[in-house]
């Protein structure tokens, strides 16, 4: 089944989700993959849970580097590295809309599985950074509260023309957060 997913300036962007358990008897295996469909379909690497009107803690992100799509329930974000990258980000729930948003290049990060067995792993690079983003969807948290400078129209060309500083590399080439 594929979602609707919601956007500015719809009201559940901004609510900070609840955790889920076990007790709240919800079908994560079929949320996980209608939400893998939904963010397939709009070309999308993440999709939290109010992106598709659920205030709930859980979301799906897909690893460029291993090709999985993989859901994460109640994610908390414990340790970061110092190190933090700026790359240009989209979210499907901003549409045409991006952003130059620093990010952790590496995080540790808690969470459960679909059988809220506990995990606790580290995210380097482009997967850490998806993870990052969508975590900030759990929180009503989005670009353009992080954005250096604000949002700005997604030409859909690289803008590092100006040849200054480091370039700001467009992590939308790899689809929409
Ligand atoms: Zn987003």
């Amino acid at each position: 089944m594929i979602y609707e997913i919601v956007t500015v300036p719809a009201r559940i962007l901004r609510k900070q989700c609840r955790r889920i358990s076990a007790a709240d008897s919800l079908d994560l295996q079929a949320l996980w993959q209608d939400m893998a469909e939904t963010m397939e379909q709009a070309r999308g690497i993440g999709l939290a849970a109010p992106q598709i009107d659920k205030g709930i803690r859980f979301l799906v992100a897909h690893d460029l580097e291993s090709g999985q799509t993989r859901p994460f329930v109640n994610p908390e974000i414990v340790a970061v590295s110092e190190e933090e990258e700026v790359l240009s980000e989209g979210c499907l729930s901003i549409p045409g809309l991006r952003g130059d948003i620093s990010r952790h290049l590496g995080i540790i990060m808690r969470y459960q599985d679909l059988e809220f067995n506990e995990h606790e792993d580290e995210f380097q690079g482009f997967f850490a950074r998806v993870l990052q983003h969508e975590v900030d969807h759990l929180n009503g948290i989005l670009i353009g509260d992080r954005a250096v400078g604000g949002l700005y129209e997604d030409t859909g060309e690289d803008d590092d023309e100006d040849g200054e500083g480091e370039s700001v590399h467009d992590a939308g080439e790899q689809g929409q957060l």
